[in-house]
């Protein structure tokens, strides 16, 4: 049984509409990238392109998993892998869906997720936000942390976007 997605009827997984509300039924399907050997710029350009050239796959999400290691001065993330999960269409659908990382590392002054996210959209003013992870950390002394002034700030964000494609 799967359940159906509009009105949350238990349907036959082979039934192709939905007995309650006609809404027809996609199938999902996951698809798991894994970083090996490969820095995280190259892993995410290999899965934009395989984004790219599939664009037929609508309705996708995407899940970012990944490790928070101490570095010197800052804690970063590293993507470890990415899930993908969507729907399969007939033709090329409207949208191109893609990744794209946010890395950057202040002395000074306060970084948090919100901001970055809205300078990122300042410059992909087209684009809109499917899904985030990662995120930003503070190092410092008590009164820089207390304060959120001062000490290193940092923050590493992956961003899952989508925009239509242009003709
Ligand atoms: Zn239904």
């Amino acid at each position: 049984m799967v359940t159906c997605t509009k009105c949350g009827m238990q349907i036959d997984k082979s039934d192709k509409f939905c007995k309650n509300c006609g809404t027809t039924m996609a199938t999902r399907y996951v698809k798991h990238f894994a970083r090996v050997r490969m820095n995280e710029e190259d892993f995410v350009n290999n899965i934009n392109k395989w984004l790219w050239e599939n664009d037929r796959l609508g309705n996708i999400k995407c899940k970012f998993d990944y490790d928070s290691s101490l570095g010197f001065f800052v804690n970063k993330f590293k993507l470890t892998g990415v899930v993908l999960e969507f729907e399969v269409f007939d033709s090329a659908i409207v949208n191109v869906y893609g990744i794209d990382i946010i890395d950057e590392t202040s002395f000074f002054s306060h970084m948090d997720k919100d901001e970055l996210l809205y300078e990122w959209k300042q410059n992909n003013s087209d684009t809109e936000i499917v899904s985030v992870g990662g995120g930003t950390h503070h190092r410092g002394d008590s009164f820089s942390a207390a304060s959120g002034i001062g000490g290193t700030q940092s923050g590493k964000l992956y961003v899952f976007y989508k925009y239509r494609r242009k003709k």
